[in-house]
């Protein structure tokens, strides 16, 4: 798998906005918000996709949403709502090869999916 911008933040080489740290896990604010509130949480280990994944991933896949909710709780969205959004693949829009989950919130959000 090539070498992608998520691993250089993983590894501090370029700064990012860091919301949350672990030894798994890290979140950090969308370089380009859609919504108020973006924030990209990403497993540490160089996951390519929800496509690839090994069953074994399913642990690390999993605590990514509860840092989600966890995130979600802290900025008080959790009442209102937001969004969690995996893109997989070309059709899926994903532009980088390192599994994310977007956090999105702050705000009502459109649907506004549908085929280019
Ligand atoms: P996706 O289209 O689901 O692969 O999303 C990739 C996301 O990564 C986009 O929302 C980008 O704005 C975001 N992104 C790309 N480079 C950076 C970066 N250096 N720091 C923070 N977010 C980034």
């Amino acid at each position: 798998m090539a070498e992608t911008v998520f691993q250089k933040i993983i590894r501090k080489e370029i700064p990012a906005d860091i919301v949350y740290e672990d030894g798994d896990i890290l979140a950090f604010k969308d370089i380009h918000p859609i919504a108020p509130v973006h924030i990209l949480i990403i497993p540490k280990k160089p996951i390519e996709s929800i496509a690839t994944m090994d069953d074994a991933d399913a642990l690390v896949v999993g605590k990514i949403f509860l840092v989600a909710r966890n995130i979600a709780r802290d900025l008080k969205i959790s009442e209102k709502g937001y969004k969690l959004l995996i893109r997989v693949g070309k059709d899926g829009g994903q532009e980088v090869a390192h599994l994310h989950l977007h956090l999105l919130g702050g705000a009502r959000l459109s649907e506004n999916i549908h085929p280019v």
